[in-house]
């Protein structure tokens, strides 16, 4: 099956939908069985989809669990409450007190929190590497290390990382490769391809697509797909069926969302790469993108999410530049269908292993589904806002 065919049938197995065109939503605390001969059958099957218990999912989730694992490939998927809970208990599956981690320096920041005040705290030691590294991971693996993450697109400032470069320097020393695939949406990078073990993504970004339910996912391979779903059980990790079915809703629309996404951001993106105040375009489809020869050749695509940076500006000139903006939203999170605008005047702080050579602010953006010439005026205008308010002093 295509791409496309892929997203409008994945989890769709008549097993689940029962002969209806969506997987329905089922809610259950307790299953209730007939027979001791019945309940001993669920208890033996139960992290095999089948009913035994709320906590271990009913057909809502065991469709959407499926749906994820056609999409990214995979033997299974664990379900979580949120995108930073999918990290959290992925890395936590695997690790014992003493082990060493590999964390990529452009790593969402409340994954390197979890590192810094979790691990921490744990006994296991993280040391953060250079998006751009390669193969040359090798030198920093130790006897210890235990997992290698990567984050490809980097968070915020988007560096293209060589997946399979640093996958295979992993493996020779037994390390467990995890991405978080967020930004790909499972759909323009297949992480198993490139020898990727674990794929997390925050499905409350293009996986729901509509900022309205917070939801994670984490996709192993066989090798490692039965120790993740059973310390996500351990964890008492359950996820909501109401939740799940806008998830479902949201992936039959993934793959129209995702090219229009794209098509609106890389006019925007072209647009901006013009205009006197941009210094440069952050963007995996553009040369300017570090990284940008990874995503030729390992990507099938982008979307809306890129960041720039400016040629001038402080903190007050971009808060101008904010203040003001009539389509573009301030807020965390992307990958609704709205489009969001967030400044960074401080990139360096987010960074330990690497340098930001900027002084000026990084504007980040998530190009939604508007007509892209709305956008344009709008952004047309902030910049007039942020001239205005460096001429006044
Ligand atoms: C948003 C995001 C997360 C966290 O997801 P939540 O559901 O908000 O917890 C993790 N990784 C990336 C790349 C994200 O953008």
């Amino acid at each position: 099956m295509r791409k496309d065919t892929k997203i409008v049938n994945a989890g769709r197995s008549k097993k689940w939908t029962r002969g209806v065109v969506n997987p329905p939503v089922e809610r259950a605390s307790t299953v209730v069985f007939e027979s001791v001969k019945e309940m001993k059958h669920a208890t033996a099957h139960r992290g095999e989809q089948v009913l035994f218990y709320g906590r271990r999912g009913t057909s809502t989730s065991f469709a959407f669990q499926d749906a994820m694992t056609e999409l990214e490939g995979g033997a299974g998927c664990a379900l979580y409450p949120s995108g930073t809970a999918a990290i959290t208990n992925a890395i936590l599956a695997f690790v014992k007190a003493g082990d060493h981690i590999l964390m990529v320096d452009t790593a969402y920041e409340p994954t390197r929190d979890f590192c810094d005040k979790v691990l921490t705290r744990i006994g296991v030691e993280t040391t953060y590497y250079d998006p751009l590294i390669g193969k040359d991971i090798e030198q920093l693996i130790q006897e210890n290390t235990a997992i290698v993450f990567l984050e490809s697109p980097g968070s915020i400032t988007m560096e293209v990382q060589d997946v399979p470069g640093i996958a295979k320097a992993a493996h020779q020393h037994d390390c467990i490769v995890m991405l978080d695939n967020t930004w790909s949406a499972g759909v323009n990078f297949q992480p198993f391809d490139y020898g990727v073990d674990i794929s997390i993504q925050a499905a409350t970004k293009y996986i729901v697509g509509h900022s309205d339910v917070m939801l994670g996912t984490a996709t192993a391979t066989e090798k490692y797909w039965e120790t993740l779903r059973e310390n996500s059980y351990l964890m008492g990790q359950c996820t909501s069926p109401d939740d799940l079915y806008l998830a479902m809703r949201g992936i039959r629309t993934l793959g129209v969302r995702l090219k229009q996404h794209q098509e609106n951001a890389l006019k925007i993106a072209r647009w901006l790469e013009q205009r006197e105040e941009v210094d440069k375009i952050l963007h995996p489809a553009f040369s300017s993108c570090p990284g940008h020869e990874y995503f030729e050749r390992d990507f099938s695509g982008s979307n809306g999410l890129f960041s720039f940076v400016l040629n001038r500006g402080d903190q007050a000139s971009v808060n101008a530049l904010l203040d003001g903006m009539h389509h573009f939203k301030m807020g965390y999170s992307w990958g609704g269908f709205e489009s969001l605008i967030l400044a960074n005047t401080n990139v360096g702080r987010l960074r330990t292993a690497t340098g930001w050579p900027y002084q000026h602010p990084l504007i980040r953006l998530h190009i939604g589904l508007e007509d892209a010439d709305d956008l344009i005026e709008d952004l047309t205008q902030g910049f007039e806002r942020l001239n205005h308010s460096l001429a006044q002093r």
